[in-house]
Formats: structure tokens, sequence, C-alpha cells
């Protein structure tokens, strides 16, 4: 087809040249499976110094890694069920339909399998996979409960498309999610160059609380991309459980105690017990939240006027309060509006005294309650106004940034709204 200029081409034109070029790419697409297939065969990727089928696509073909990955699927299966040749010359299976087809087969099914799929729609043959699946799975799970050992998985199982008693929708929900589970196992595949892509099947409750964490480290990770989120949480066990990290960290506070022990020595040789406190340091708990937790009240620049407001306006809330009244409020912000409708906000939590601690609100579970920024902002307006939250606000970024450890704010409760 000579290529003109496709804007002078009539609508005719170009649908019927459409349909002409679909047709042989995917023609073209199935005859190269079947030549990947005997090439396969042969093994000719030894003769051609590479390691195997896949290098051989990427590097001498040059497929995307997706092209490889369908053709090369298809191509097995065509080597281990040649009957799917025929269907694929023919035209009668495409690629895809033989992707996902190919799980289903066994030796004893494939011809009656292959023959029920030809022609038919993609939807049609995940939908005949599915069921094989499901049957298969069955069989497998009689002959354990019988005490047979399954052999060779269910793959000898005698093929019956006995007529299932859920309806297709059901079957197939569940076989997806089975042979999912099955077929494809976790996979932690190199991509370019320092990237890898990471795929699991994952359940309802892992994504439950990956969603809890994200809204925990909101402040951390204002992206919540999941490599963030769960190589928090890697990190976190690593700092536990490593052996590694926790040799280094007692030598550090091994290192921070001598350190500590000769200072007072050499100030105050007399008050021996005073180097003996110093060894008290608060115990590693592995949180990744350490470096955040700095002691708010460390900051030298803060003037008296400073130092006034901030303990106005953060008064000290214990830990174990404050964990008490996130939990109480199902870490969601605990706004009602009048029409009894909850505030949905789940991030950027505060704790906020609900009579003020500037009008003698003292710091009590009743007296406290989970806050979205917004509604934290708006209750401290109309308890003081808005030129003070204003000024409060002013006030706190001025602080922030005076503070060296302003950068590490990674506590989901801390901190008014910047
Ligand atoms: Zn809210």
């Amino acid at each position: 087809m000579a290529a003109k200029n496709l804007e002078e081409l009539s609508d005719t034109e170009l649908r019927k040249r459409l349909t002409r070029l679909a047709a042989a790419e995917s023609r073209i697409t199935r005859e190269v499976i079947r030549h990947l297939a005997e090439y396969d065969r042969r093994k000719l990727w030894k003769a051609d110094g590479v390691a195997n089928l896949w290098e051989y696509s990427r590097k001498m073909l040059g497929f995307t890694e997706d092209q490889a990955a369908v053709r090369i699927r298809a191509a097995r299966a065509l080597q281990d069920h040649p009957a799917l040749d025929r269907a694929l010359e023919l035209g009668e299976l495409g690629a895809s339909a033989i992707r996902r087809l190919a799980p289903a087969l066994t030796k004893e099914n494939a011809a009656e399998l292959i023959a029920q799929a030809r022609g038919k729609p993609l939807r049609e043959v995940e939908r005949l996979a599915a069921i094989e699946l499901v049957r298969q799975d069955r069989a497998a799970a009689r002959l354990e409960a019988s005490g047979g050992a399954p052999a060779d998985g269910a793959a000898s199982a005698p093929v019956l498309f006995d007529a299932p008693r859920c309806s297709p929708e059901e079957l197939q929900a569940e076989s997806t999610s089975r042979w999912v589970r099955s077929r494809n196992p976790d996979s932690m595949r190199p991509l370019s160059g320092a990237d890898w892509r990471v795929a699991f099947i994952a359940g309802t409750e892992f994504v439950r609380n990956v969603d809890q964490a994200k809204n925990l480290l909101a402040r951390r990770f204002p992206d919540a991309r999941l490599e963030d989120i769960l190589g928090a949480g890697v990190e976190m066990v690593l700092d536990k459980l490593d052996p590694a990290r926790r040799h280094a960290r007692r030598q550090a506070r091994a290192l921070a105690k001598a350190r500590k022990t000769a200072e007072n020595e050499s100030s105050a040789a007399a008050n021996e017990s005073s180097a003996a406190a110093g060894g008290k340091l608060s115990a590693p708990d592995g949180s990744a939240g350490d470096a955040a937790r700095a002691p708010e009240a460390g900051t030298e620049a803060a003037g008296a006027e400073e130092r006034d407001l901030r303990l106005r306006r953060r008064p000290h809330i214990p830990a174990a309060l404050r964990d008490q009244v996130l939990a109480r409020d199902g870490y969601q912000c605990a706004h009602v509006e009048p029409d009894g409708r909850r505030c949905p906000v789940r991030r950027y939590l505060e704790v906020d005294h609900i009579v003020p601690v500037a009008l003698n609100g003292p710091t009590t579970l009743e007296n406290l309650r989970a806050y979205c920024r917004g509604h934290n902002a708006m209750a401290a307006e109309l308890a003081f106004g808005v030129s003070y939250v204003v000024r409060a606000i002013a006030r706190h970024r001025l602080l922030r940034s005076s503070r060296p450890d302003a950068a590490a704010g990674s506590e989901p409760t801390s901190g008014p709204p910047p």
C-alpha cells in the first residue's frame, strides 16, 4: 500500500485500508508466533549467542517486553499443543486467545478445548478457560480429599464439561482469582537501569492496611506511592530485625554514652551520678518516625512571645493519649456537619482540644478529638478569631523554618496547618 497523504484519503478508502492493514497485521503476528515456536524448538538461540528466546526476541528481533511476552507465551503453548498451530494458521485463534487458553490446556483436553475456542470472541475463550480451570481445581481438591496424591496437578483428570452448578459469572470470578493466584506467583522483574517491576496478588485486608498506612504516612509521602508506603514498612522491619542495623545502633548508643560520660567527667568531675544518668537514653523502638519526634521545646531562637504562643497552641499531649484519641475516632476527622455527615478526611489529622487550652480546657480523652487541618483551623477561628489564627500560623512557619529538624516531619499528628 503506497503511502499517500492520509488526509487526502476518502472515508471509504480509509476504512478499507484499515481493515486490510489490521488483517495483514494479525496474519503476520500469527506467522511470527509460528516461526518463533519452530525457532525455539530447534533451540537456535544457542547458536545465535543469546541466553534464551526472551533475549532473542528482545535483542535480535527488537520486540518490546509486552510484545515478547505475548508472542513467547503463545509460541510455548504452540509447542506444547500442536493442535493450536492449525487454529493459529487459519486465524481461528489469535495470540491473545492462545495466551488466555493456554493455562487451561492439558494433553487430555487440548483437542476438545481448542475446538470449542476456535473462532470465539476473546471473552468467550476466557470463559472457557476459566470453567476448565475450576473443573481442574475441583478435581484436584476431590483427589486430595480422597487421599490420593494429585497426579501431575490436575492435568490428568478426565475432561468433562459437566454443566457447572453456579452461574458463569460466579464461576469466572472464582476461577480468575484462583488461577491468577496459583499461576501468577509474586514477581520482581528488572526493567531497565535501577528500575524493577514488582507484582503480586493481595487480599482485601492487605489493601485496607496499605490505605491506612498511606493516611498515617501522608506527611512524609504526600504522593502516597506504593513503593514509598511499602518501602517504609520494609524499613521498619529491617530496623527492628536486621542484626547489622541493631548492632550499628547499639554501637552508636555506646559511643554517645561514652562521649557524654567523658563530657560530664571533664565539666563536673565531682558529679558522678549525673554521668550515670546520661546513659539512660530513650529505648529504640525501631520506628522510622524517631527522627521526627525531636523535642519541640528545643528551639533557642523562639522568643518569649512565640514560646508563650506555642504553649497555648500546642500543649503537650502524651503519645499514649494521642493514640487513644485517634483510635477512638477511627483515624478520621471527627467533625460532624449539621446535617449529620461526618468529615471524611483521614490524612494530616491533628489531635485538637474541644475546649481550648487557653480557655482552661483539660488535656483528657473526653476533651480531645481528631480533626483534619481544615476543621482544626476552623475551630481555632471560632474560638480566637481569624486574625489570631493567621498570626499563629505565620509564627509557626517561622519557628519551623528555624528548626533544624523541620524537614523530617513524618509524624501525622503534629504541627498546625502550614
Ligand atoms: Zn475535617
